[in-house]
């Protein structure tokens, strides 16, 4: 089959095929939530209790009765709380020294704060003016007992640990890690830190990428060294890496040229679907079976391997997590680059932003956008996402995918 013989489809075609084979990880277990960072939510989390718990104060400060205090300037005090503490009544016509986070006494409603007042001894002197009802955190203010604070399907941030804690949650039931292999091809592939390159070689830099990608995901990895370009090499590598992955993927050989042999050694080991995506940078993305696990061939290029992961591995992956698929997150930019003939692909440009002087995001396309330039990657901030068939005039708006956004 020629390159050019093969299905030529868009970005939400390939999205929308992918998906329609994924299913998620059914197994589950519980971690701390020192181990919960970036894991897959199982279920919903629903607070069993509301926070805070008891009204509180938001500043170092006075306590008092509002309605005890008007047209007083002075408050005799007679209680002191500090953040911890548990406070009885605070006695009419008096005030309490009251601390940020300490429970209000039953009997006041409402906090000077300490700057605004002054003390003589054990009597509080009130500015001339303050507000009724303030600087309290009211019981309930951030959660109410039985809020749903977390969806199964969340992937655990940082802050949703936070907020898990928030509520005494010890630890979480989230879906296992996916097991993932990655074989990269090519006779011409060197494994940095094994000895100096002979002529014609290059080091394999696709295989410690993905492993960052799929590290950063979350993801269990196991690795080999690169397959040669030979079938029965790959049919072997294929096999092995079958018997404990979920997902496998190779970079490399998934062209159709006499020296690609992934696409052979698959249909011999399982079942492929390739694909030829209508978009820039990128070649065939190959997509099937080895036995139970799912495989994903990407380009060799190593901007093309990127590309695609992000794109489509990533998306994938996260469904295969169990995670809720979220959004493509674009947003508009400036560009600062110009585009006077229109591409038959959708073109991802590694970009860059700045804020100019006007205050607006600005889109600076690396000069060099070929897919073997893998610098253009770490200098770039994401993908400015250029439509097929479009022209695009300095300044004008385009969308822009931040690479945290995808994944990395
Ligand atoms: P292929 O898809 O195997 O024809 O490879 C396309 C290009 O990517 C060739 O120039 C390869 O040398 C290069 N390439 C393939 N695999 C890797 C890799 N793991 N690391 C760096 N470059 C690679
Ligand atoms: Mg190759």
């Amino acid at each position: 089959m020629k390159n050019e013989s093969l299905p030529l489809l868009s970005v939400e075609e390939v999205w929308a095929r992918m998906q329609a084979e994924a299913v998620a990880v059914a197994d589950c277990e519980r971690v701390t939530l020192d181990e919960a960072l970036s894991r897959v939510l199982a279920e919903d989390l629903r607070a069993p209790i509301t926070v805070p718990g008891f009204d509180n104060s938001a500043m170092d400060g006075y306590a008092f009765r509002a309605d005890d205090a008007r047209g007083r300037r002075e408050l005799p005090i007679s209680l002191r709380v500090a953040a911890g503490d548990r406070p009885g009544k605070l006695t009419p016509g008096t005030a309490c020294r009251i601390f940020t986070g300490a429970p209000v006494p039953a009997g006041a409603d409402t906090v000077v704060i300490q700057e605004h007042c002054e003390r003589r001894g054990d009597i509080l002197v009130l500015p001339e003016t303050w507000t009724a009802h303030t600087n309290i955190r009211r019981a309930g203010e951030d959660i109410r007992a039985g809020d749903v604070i977390l969806q199964a399907g969340a992937r655990l941030s940082p802050q949703a640990v936070g907020l898990a804690a928030s509520c005494g949650f010890p630890e979480v039931l989230v879906r296992r890690r996916l097991r993932v292999a990655i074989l990269s091809t090519g006779n011409e592939l060197k494994t940095a830190g094994l000895g100096p390159l002979n002529q014609g070689q290059i080091y394999d830099s696709n295989r410690p990428m993905l492993h960052a990608l799929l590290a950063h995901l979350g993801c269990e990895i196991q690795a080999a060294g690169p397959v040669s370009d030979d079938v029965a090499a790959t049919c072997e590598a294929l096999r092995a890496a079958a018997q404990a992955a979920d997902v496998i993927f190779t970079t490399g050989g998934v062209s159709v040229g006499e020296e690609d042999h992934v696409k052979t050694a698959l249909e011999a080991e399982g079942t492929l679907a390739l694909w030829r995506v209508a978009i820039k940078p990128g070649k065939p993305l190959a997509f099937g079976r080895v036995g139970a696990a799912y495989f994903l061939g990407l380009p060799g290029n190593p901007v093309s391997a990127f590309v695609t992961f992000l794109l489509f591995a990533q998306p994938f992956l996260k469904a295969l997590m169990g995670q809720t698929p979220g959004p493509l997150r674009g947003f508009p930019v400036r560009a600062a680059f110009m585009r006077a003939t229109p591409d038959k692909r959708r073109e991802f440009l590694r970009a860059r932003l700045t804020i100019r002087a006007d205050g607006a995001l600005w889109a600076e396309a690396y000069p060099r956008q070929s897919s073997g330039v893998l610098s253009s990657t770490v200098w770039a901030d994401g993908l400015v996402d250029i439509a097929a068939g479009r022209t695009v005039a300095e300044g004008e708006a385009v969308p822009f995918l931040p690479f945290e956004g995808l994944g990395c």
